[in-house]
């Protein structure tokens, strides 16, 4: 049986004390090895930002790409290669403002990939400015006044585009967060894990201690069902989506690429017109 510290290189991370990224990336190596994924079967991919540097800090493949670019290239390892289990994970300005069209038809195609979104409502990496998921009168550096755009609801955007498994979490609920992550990756489809990860060094605003009072654990909720597409929405709506636990899944739609495998062929031998009749 795998342990966590089977997942972990010699690197120490260079996140600030008391950044939420440490807890998405222990929970990421204690599911691995809940879930016995062997080293070479698992790859992390990240786009840029603070949260990009997670994949760098696991021992398994990994790959710290471009900037909002960690879903088409997870899409792709996963094409190449069936066999492997594929994580990609950005934060909110990695996945909601420049990767946010590669988030919505990551969502479309349904691919067997798990998203581990690192939401700290603010660009940490370039020192603090607003992100899609800022909330408005956030104030920073460059929006002195406070923030005035409406921000973005993951999970809303998610629903909308036919998500087949979606779930929030905490940094500082770590249970929860393993748990999340361990079923998205069991999750035969795309699943998408908007984690809120506080940012302790540019976000004054949404502290560790503002989650805990404004969280609502679906979890503990014995009337929520996740199944339930419109109890999802409407709550989504109803808290402004700062809920934790499995928000939505659906099991009866199977990821229309399950049976492709690209790397099973060699280049040049790619059987064009078998891909045409399988996709068009
Ligand atoms: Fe974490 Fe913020 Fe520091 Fe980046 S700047 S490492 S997000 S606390
Ligand atoms: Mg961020």
């Amino acid at each position: 049986m795998a342990n966590m510290k089977d997942y972990s290189n010699k690197i120490t991370p260079n996140w600030c004390p008391g950044c939420g990224h440490f807890s998405v990336l222990r929970a990421l190596q204690v599911a691995a090895a809940k879930l016995d994924i062997p080293k070479e079967k698992l790859a992390v991919v990240s786009g840029i930002g603070c949260s990009g540097r997670l994949s760098g800090y696991m021992d398994s493949y990994s790959l710290h790409g471009i900037h909002g670019r960690s879903l088409p290239m997870a899409q792709g390892i996963k094409l190449a290669n069936q066999d492997l289990t594929v994580v990609a994970a950005g934060g909110d300005g990695d996945g909601f403002a420049i990767g946010l069209s590669h988030t919505i038809h990551a969502i479309r195609r349904n691919i067997n990939v798990t998203y581990i979104v690192l939401n700290n409502q603010v660009y940490g990496l370039t020192k603090g400015h607003t992100s899609p998921s800022s909330e408005r009168g956030f104030q920073t550096k460059s929006t002195p006044v406070g923030a005035i755009d409406t921000p973005i609801n993951p999970g809303m955007i998610a629903m909308a585009n036919g998500i087949t498994y979606y779930a929030q979490a905490f940094s500082a609920h770590q249970e929860q967060l393993i748990d999340v992550i361990i079923k998205g990756i069991e999750h035969q489809g795309f699943s998408m894990i908007n984690v809120y990860s506080p940012c302790v060094t540019y976000n004054k605003t949404n502290t560790y201690q503002w989650f805990r009072e404004h969280l609502v654990d679906l979890d503990t909720d014995k009337a929520y069902s996740s199944h339930d597409f419109q109890l999802a929405m409407n709550r989504l709506m109803e808290l402004d989506g700062l809920c934790t636990g499995i928000v939505y899944q659906r099991k009866d739609i199977p990821s229309p690429y399950s049976q492709l495998s690209l790397g099973k062929t060699k280049l040049g031998e790619v059987n064009v017109d078998g891909l045409m009749e399988q996709f068009i």
